[in-house]
């Protein structure tokens, strides 16, 4: 058991200063003062962590990275390797949804699914889409709607390309059907179903989702764009699919020549959303980690690629609060309750009694991981993995 005194809580909601009892996976109460139940308990049964000088926030929910690697366009080579636990830990990620990617030819189901149950022995909780970039969608048992209903992990679709030159160029007929699978699994299963979305580059951005919802009775909720802050007219197209009801995802992970080129940070698009009268719980960010982002120097000479990291979560976070002067609630929704409510994730993204013991320790200053709590243990503690 845990006691985390004198802590400032930000469930993402503001909920003053309080101490937090974790008891096995769950939080067991958060309360003005839980000293008289420390001192009822046996000595040597709580460790008890002072939380003087920082705030506790909810174990981040990362809804888009490529836990077994991705890339692998620039040939064999470019393959990144698989992510590791501790990497996820100490971004203050608590919850993953893994996808493919680009690749379903050298990577597969199986494997996406085996590290999901990896992860998931390690102690964070963990998920995945079934699919990949092009249709049809390589699955695991032949049948998107039975993947969903019949493997617990398996919560949705995606990510499916469009606007892309990697896409398998599908039209509205097909992305409908589609949908249709994955919401009748996620009926079946009380999962999300929903459809995550890679849109690309391509001028069109997210009209072919637009054509598919109006030509049918498939809700929008049921598409989850991401990558939306890829250019500012893309962006402009989420705010439309957003304020007639649609959810939106960013993408956290980026380069200097992203930014240069006129992609615009998860921050910036949030605070740009607001400003159009976007409800906030639309707005989600992820950090596609895992994937391969290319490097060119000020010649536009290649250099190689990095590989994204879940830190980008709580970067953007920082930068929400720090450069656009947005509140901590406000900057904390699209990396928790948000995304844990749209893919309904059960006791996910939100501090309370009863809810999963997932939760940040965050200097109070800096806003980076002092401590990580994933199901009630103690993943990540600052200056003991490192
Ligand atoms: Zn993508």
């Amino acid at each position: 058991m845990y006691i985390i005194k004198n802590i400032d809580i930000y469930a993402p909601a503001a909920l003053g200063r309080k101490d937090i009892l974790v008891g096995g996976t769950q939080i067991l109460a958060i309360e003005e003062s839980l000293d008289a139940l420390v001192s009822s308990l046996p000595r040597g049964r709580v460790r008890v962590i002072d939380g003087s000088g920082s705030i506790a926030v909810p174990g981040l929910v990362d809804n888009h990275l490529h836990i077994t690697g991705g890339g692998g366009e620039g040939g064999f080579t470019s393959r990144t390797p698989e992510m590791e636990f501790s990497q996820i830990a100490a971004a203050g990620v608590t919850s993953v949804v893994g996808t493919l990617g680009t690749d379903a030819s050298t990577r597969s189901m199986n494997n996406l699914l085996a590290k999901v149950k990896a992860l998931r022995e390690q102690g964070i909780s963990a998920w995945c889409y079934s699919g990949n970039y092009q249709l049809p969608l390589h699955t695991v048992t032949g049948n998107l709607t039975d993947d969903i209903v019949l493997i617990e992990e398996i919560i949705g679709a995606g990510e499916v390309a469009i606007a892309d030159h990697r896409s398998s160029q599908p039209s509205p007929a097909e992305l409908t059907r589609l949908a249709s699978q994955a919401r009748v699994g996620g009926l079946l299963s009380g999962k999300a179903g929903t459809v995550n979305i890679h849109v690309g580059a391509g001028a069109e951005g997210i009209s072919l989702l637009e054509e598919a919802v109006a030509g049918s009775e498939i809700p929008r909720t049921q598409f989850v764009p991401t990558h939306m802050g890829r250019d500012q007219a893309l962006l402009n197209q989420g705010i439309s699919w957003a304020l007639a009801g649609g959810y939106v995802d960013f993408t956290a992970c980026t380069v200097q020549q992203f930014l240069d080129e006129g992609e615009i940070r998860c921050s910036s698009a949030l605070n740009m959303l607001l400003d159009n009268g976007v409800p906030l719980d639309r707005i989600s960010f992820s950090s596609d980690a895992g994937g391969s982002l290319p490097e060119f120097n000020e010649q536009g000479e290649y250099l190689g690629m990095t590989v994204g990291s879940c830190t980008s979560l709580l970067d953007e976070v920082r930068l929400a609060v720090h450069v656009e002067g947005l509140d901590l609630p406000t900057a904390l929704a699209p990396v928790t309750e948000n995304p844990a409510k749209r893919l309904k994730l059960q006791g996910k993204g939100r501090l309370q009694a009863g809810n999963a013991a997932d939760l940040v320790i965050l200097d109070q200053q800096s806003l980076k991981p002092l401590q990580v709590f994933a199901r009630g243990n103690l993943i990540y503690e600052r200056g003991a993995n490192s």
